[in-house]
């Protein structure tokens, strides 16, 4: 085993048996009965002795529902974390340089060490806000290969300006991935512009938005680029059951449409109610989630949640900005107010 493999952690993933989840960013709602039914009978005749066959009708089908422009090239993969590993395998030699405002997602940084590239992660200001001019800094300085702008960012929240990107996009020397996660919570997308920047690559995955165990992401760019990401994606990575659920649920995707503006609706009624608890300060987030920095400490917080059986994450390890930091999801109703009844209890002990 490679050295520098073995001196790094596994992705972690929580036992939450009998926990209110508020860990990951999923979509606390249940799709309808009727569409899980539609699903179901999808999946029971799809056929399991064939390789999946050419996704055409998926294709038009996730072109039409998440209006990808018709001449944009296109590349599905199983999760978009995988498609961030292809990006890497594509692009870099050994030693060249993927950049990223940080903290941000941390597969960009773990998707680089697996190629042999070379992570750069820019600070945010200490008000985790993007630092313009540091980025282009370290863009002019380092080269990179690719460049990572989550938008918006994980786990931090912030929504970088349009003007930042801009100022990124023309200052990069190669592509600029676009991560758009949690697009559907910001009500913002570089979608429409994916041609007009010949750098510019936007990813997407359906995780966030009530899909998180069908494991899909896409890729729109370019097509150019597509063509020679299509190279390195590993053959028949979409299973048939992953493409005959989709196609029914992206017929009908107003019911993923309505989850997810049902979060964000939450959103800021949570976060007022989090900063009037003693001690907190959170973020603003343009996402399905909160940052919040407790002078409790995070450890004990997080600690006294999970007793609670409330699973949050505890990011303030993961960098110095994030010192006493944890992250949570907008759950339902009833789960952010068993969040709110329980921090009311911890933060007043
Ligand atoms: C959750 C997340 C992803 C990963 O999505 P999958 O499609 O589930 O692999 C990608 N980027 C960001 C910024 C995320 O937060």
């Amino acid at each position: 085993m490679r050295a520098d493999i073995r001196g790094l952690q596994a992705y972690p993933v929580a036992h939450a048996e009998g926990c209110i989840k508020l860990d990951a960013m999923e979509c606390p709602y249940p799709l309808p009965p009727a569409l899980r039914d539609a699903v179901a009978a999808a999946i029971a005749h799809s056929d399991l002795t064939r390789y999946p066959g050419d996704n055409a009708a998926l294709r038009a089908r996730v072109r039409q529902a998440f209006d990808v422009p018709e001449a944009a090239g296109l590349v599905f993969g199983n999760g978009s974390d995988e498609l961030i590993h292809l990006l890497v395998q594509a692009c870099c030699a050994p030693g060249d340089v993927v950049l990223s405002p940080w903290p941000s997602f941390v597969y960009f940084d773990m998707a680089a060490r697996f190629d042999h590239a070379r992570f750069v992660g820019v600070p945010l200001t200490p008000a985790l806000e993007l630092d313009l001019p540091a980025l282009l800094d370290a863009i002019a300085r380092e080269q990179p290969r690719l460049v990572f702008l989550a938008l918006p960012n994980n786990p931090t929240g912030g929504l970088w300006s349009d003007d930042a990107v801009r100022a990124v996009l023309a200052a990069a020397p190669g592509l600029v991935v676009v991560d758009e996660a949690y697009q559907p919570f910001a009500g913002h997308t570089w979608m429409p512009e994916v041609l007009a920047h010949p750098n510019l690559v936007v990813l997407r995955t359906v995780s966030k938005i009530g899909l998180a165990g069908l494991r899909f992401g896409y890729l729109a760019s370019h097509p150019a680029w597509t063509a020679e990401l299509d190279k390195v994606r590993p053959p028949y990575n979409i299973g048939v059951h992953t493409q005959a659920a989709l196609d029914v649920l992206l017929a009908h995707k107003d019911v993923l449409d309505d989850m997810a503006a049902r979060l964000r609706a939450d959103r800021e009624p949570l976060a007022r109610a989090l900063a009037a608890l003693p001690g907190v300060t959170v973020f603003p987030s343009s996402g399905n989630f909160l940052l919040l920095r407790t002078d409790r400490g995070a450890d004990a917080v997080q600690a006294a949640l999970a007793g609670r059986r409330i699973l949050v994450r505890n990011v303030s390890r993961f960098h110095p900005l994030l010192t006493d930091c944890l992250r949570v999801s907008i759950g339902a109703p009833d789960e952010n107010a068993a969040l709110l009844a329980a921090l009311t209890d911890i933060l007043s002990a």
